[in-house]
């Protein structure tokens, strides 16, 4: 048991951990949270990365705008990116079912996303629309060893449980959703806190304190408290602190 000094102190220790926003487009610092940006083509073109942490992948969508040439190029940069140590993890990049006629070239990138990851021993941030049965399908041929973060996942239980099953160091993030699907709401509690994140993605009026005083109303559980257990999966899964 803590002593009523040391309690205070401690809960004024989980009071200061910021929030942390795992997945975002937008480029809105605030004081008192972190977040992880996922560089933008422009960004990637000028080897830009952000003041906090940065992620460098190819977004499964680049591909229907953009040439095999431009793709390369990006390629190439974001490998200067990780052999400068300049980037936390990698994406986002994934599989999208909604364009199925660029579903060959789509899983040869994420292949070349998983290659890196395994290489440069760093998280993957995902992109899946109903592409769940594809990745438990790389799972199984590919054998990840490093975090992989579902950004704004979509699935169901029985998916949540396969995934961990064949890679425990899986990761789930919400966003929107936790403000737009009863579905999504009803999934968070069967999330491991463990394996929980949060999120604004590129929503532009979504307030990362709203996301989570929207997930610790759902769970249940005190706001600070679900502050530090996300911070402590962050901090897990983080590398190479910058
Ligand atoms: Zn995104």
């Amino acid at each position: 048991m803590l002593d009523g000094y040391k309690r205070i102190c401690f809960n004024h220790a989980m009071k200061l951990l910021p929030y942390l926003d795992i997945h975002t487009h937008r480029r809105l610092p605030h004081e008192d949270s972190v977040s992880v940006d996922s560089l933008s083509i422009e960004e990637l073109k000028l080897m830009q990365t952000s003041r906090e942490y940065s992620t460098a992948g190819i977004h499964p969508w680049w591909l229907e705008d953009y040439t095999q040439d431009e793709i390369s190029e990006l390629q190439n940069n974001i490998l200067k990116l990780l052999q400068a140590g300049k980037v936390w993890g990698i994406g986002e990049t994934g599989l999208d079912r909604t364009m199925p006629e660029l579903m060959d070239r789509q899983l040869e990138l994420f292949f070349w996303h998983l290659d890196l990851a395994h290489q440069f021993e760093l998280p993957l941030v995902i992109h899946n629309v109903r592409s769940g049965s594809d990745f438990l399908g790389v799972m199984k041929e590919k054998k990840p060893n490093t975090p992989w973060i579902f950004h704004d996942f979509r699935g169901n239980e029985e998916m949540v449980k396969s995934l961990l099953r064949l890679h425990p160091d899986c990761y789930f993030s919400f966003g929107i959703s936790l403000d737009n699907s009863p579905q999504i709401r009803e999934l968070l509690p069967v999330i491991p806190l463990e394996n929980l994140f949060l999120e604004t993605d590129d929503q532009k009026h979504l307030d990362i304190h709203d996301i989570y005083l929207r997930a610790s109303q759902q769970l249940g559980l005190d706001l600070d408290f679900l502050k530090s257990q996300i911070w402590h999966n962050f901090k897990k899964i983080t590398r190479f602190p910058q």
